[in-house]
């Protein structure tokens, strides 16, 4: 598959977590140009603060793939990764990682900081910005409805007072 094949998966991935009510991020953990591990963000029905969509698909691929050293894989998310999961990034000696959309708030691949300019022992190629529309427009979607969704409440409260 191609990288924007790979990154098709991983907004498929999002648009799941955007169902569930989760704020949208999907990533594919991918090796050989093939798909082995497929997660979306999870925080809100995990109850789990680590249940973010790296995280989750790098779990998946050591367990897939039996190890975890994930040196021959690479990385597919749709949203810059946060402190926690560039730490999986260099932890789990990911190939390349692949993300969508910069993360000004939270991202540690170049936006707040670049967490791999450190000297860590490893040191993933970093490319940014593939199919960035599509996963900041469904972020910009979901973020907007709970807007409404908390105005709509508001309303209804105000209104039943
Ligand atoms: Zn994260």
């Amino acid at each position: 598959m191609t990288d924007q094949e790979l990154m098709g998966l991983a907004l498929q991935e999002a648009e799941k977590a955007a169902a569930l009510g989760e704020v949208p991020v999907g990533a594919v953990v991918a090796k050989d140009g093939q798909p082995v591990a497929l997660a979306h963000n999870l925080r809100e029905s995990g109850k789990n603060a680590t249940y973010h969509a790296e995280l989750l698909a790098i779990q998946q691929a050591c367990q897939v793939l039996g190890g975890w050293r994930l040196w021959q894989c690479e990385l597919f998310v749709t949203l810059e990764p946060c402190p926690m999961c560039s730490g999986a990034i260099i932890n789990s000696r990911i190939r390349r990682v692949v993300y969508g959309a910069a993360d000004p708030k939270a991202g540690c691949c170049g936006s707040l900081t670049d967490l791999f300019a450190l000297p860590f022992n490893h040191h993933p190629v970093i490319e940014s910005g593939l199919r960035a529309e599509e996963a900041s427009a469904l972020l910009q979607e979901f973020f907007a409805r709970l807007r409404q969704k908390r105005l709509d409440q508001k309303r209804k409260k105000e209104e039943t007072r």
